[in-house]
């Protein structure tokens, strides 16, 4: 059985609180387990972390840049070991992890080992005196990680992070701890000097403690919404900085004159990637009325063509959600949404497939005949479950894909550029996708509005996140 210990300076800690079982999603089994840190350890963690930093943060950005880049290429390099692992981790498919999850992780260190490269500040002149700004590292950040894409969270996190000269300290979620630790291996192996970047495992509580200790400057989480509220609160007797990515509900567009099967295709993609567990899934999907009838059927056609099983299997297209009470609240959303008078077009049962009966696997589900005020179209339900709308014209359809608490991504398919614009500008999103949806690259800030959070990821945008400006004004 393998032991999650905390990574304290290099080494494995265990703290004293009770462990936690992590099980495989596609079979149910115990594959690992926990031993979470208690607060003595994160002191230490913290305490390592803050004389790493020291050194590190006074490195020129040039030096941080070329260990970033050696570990994107590590990443790459590990790929498949890195993407097995996360199979272990969340159940998804093999061949999302090998071909996005870990990309994307390595794609950001690139891309902020670029950032570090080419880092400058600016100078100002004001007739007989001169002033210039220049960024500084934060110290100690934190990162505290959701459970579907533990290898992407943890690249977006402390990239950044460490390209702005901070130490890192990472809590994967319970639920998925095993990935941290290849990523910490490559980081070392990349050169970063121990205590750069540390791993905190463990539940809320020590997310708490986390958000309360007050040799920590700042903290991202992705996240649920209401453990955005939380750990805002936590976080403000220290007066940390705080950057949230959370939860969604988001809509997607779909005219009469967009092309057909790529806006089938980008529907079915935008909910099923993942089993659904995707933040920015567009699950919401508003139908023209003149096609809807049509894009139902090709909806419900290809959804029940999907294969859903072995997430290491190659022609496998859905693997396993998280966790069975994950699961079980996913099925209790459909039972919902039926109640409320939606119609279940196809799916909504738990599937045992063949040597992984007890797995955790669910059939694409879809539901047509949806209203704005259901339960399922309101509410994050986090995993396959698609709601079909219908819309009358483009002001219906705005309005209602705004009528939302929730504000991360967004999508429309046209064939007719000036709506596409048009349409882009009114949706109140962080993120709005035109034909396509939930393309991510590193140079493309990414994160929410309205309850969805606030702060980027990647992006130039998101080193301001993780450094302060100091301005120093000289009289000449
Ligand atoms: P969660 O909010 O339950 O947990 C997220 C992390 O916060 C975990 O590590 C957990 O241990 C920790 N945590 C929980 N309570 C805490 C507290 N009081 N103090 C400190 N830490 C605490 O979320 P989840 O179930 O792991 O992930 C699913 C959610 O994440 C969904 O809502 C999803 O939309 C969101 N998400 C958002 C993004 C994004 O980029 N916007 C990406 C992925 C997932």
């Amino acid at each position: 059985m393998e032991l999650c210990r905390s990574l304290v300076g290099g080494k494995p800690v265990a703290g004293s609180r009770p462990p936690i079982d992590k099980h495989y999603p596609a079979t149910g089994e115990v594959i690992a387990r926990i031993e979470p840190a208690d607060e003595t350890v994160l002191d230490q963690a913290v305490a390592v972390a803050a004389e790493a930093q020291r050194e590190w943060g006074a490195r020129s950005g040039a030096e941080r840049s070329v260990i970033l880049q050696a570990a994107a290429d590590g990443l790459r390099a590990r790929n498949d070991e890195l993407s097995r692992l996360e199979v272990m981790d969340v159940g998804k498919c093999y061949g999302e992890a090998v071909s996005a999850d870990v990309p994307s992780g390595a794609d950001a260190m690139a891309f902020f080992a670029s950032m570090a490269m080419t880092e400058t500040g600016d100078m100002h002149r004001f007739g007989d005196a001169i002033a210039y700004c220049e960024r500084l590292p934060l110290g100690v950040c934190a990162g505290i990680g959701a459970w579907n894409y533990p290898v992407q969270i943890a690249c977006w996190k402390a990239a950044p992070a460490l390209a702005a000269g901070n130490a890192f300290i990472l809590k994967p979620s319970e639920l998925t701890p095993l990935t941290a630790h290849l990523v910490a291996e490559i980081l070392s192996d990349a050169g970063l000097p121990e205590g750069l970047f540390q791993i905190i495992h463990g539940d809320h509580s020590i997310g708490r403690a986390i958000c309360a200790h007050p040799g920590i400057a700042k903290i991202s989480l992705t996240g649920g919404v209401d453990t955005g509220r939380l750990i805002m609160a936590q976080s403000a007797e220290t007066l940390k900085k705080v950057t949230l990515e959370l939860g969604g509900k988001s809509p997607l567009i779909i005219f009469a004159d967009a092309d057909f099967d790529t806006a089938v295709e980008t529907a079915l993609a935008a909910n099923f990637y993942t089993a659904g567990e995707v933040c920015s899934n567009a699950t919401r999907v508003y139908v023209e009325e003149s096609i809807a009838a049509d894009f139902e059927a090709a909806l419900v056609e290809r959804a029940r063509a999907m294969r859903v099983g072995d997430p290491m299997a190659d022609d496998v297209q859905m693997g396993a959600l998280i966790s069975e009470p994950h699961l079980n609240k996913v099925l209790d959303y459909v039972a919902v949404g039926t109640a409320e008078g939606a119609t279940l077009a196809t799916g909504g049962k738990r599937i045992h497939p063949q040597g992984f009966e007890a797995g955790y696997f669910m059939e694409p589900t879809i539901l047509t005949k949806c209203r704005d005020d259901m339960r399922v179209v309101r509410e994050e339900i986090f995993g396959p479950v698609m709601s079909v709308l219908t819309f009358s014209d483009e002001d219906d359809a705005i309005r209602r894909a705004n009528a939302t608490e929730f504000g991360l991504g967004a999508g429309v398919m046209t064939r007719d550029l000036t709506r596409a614009h048009r349409i882009a500008g009114a949706l109140q999103s962080g993120n709005v996708w035109v034909n396509t949806y939930n393309l991510l690259p590193p140079g493309l800030p990414f994160g929410g509005v309205k309850q969805s959070g606030f702060g980027r990821e990647n992006s130039t945008y998101t080193l301001d996140a993780y450094s302060e400006i100091k301005t120093t004004y000289i009289q000449l």
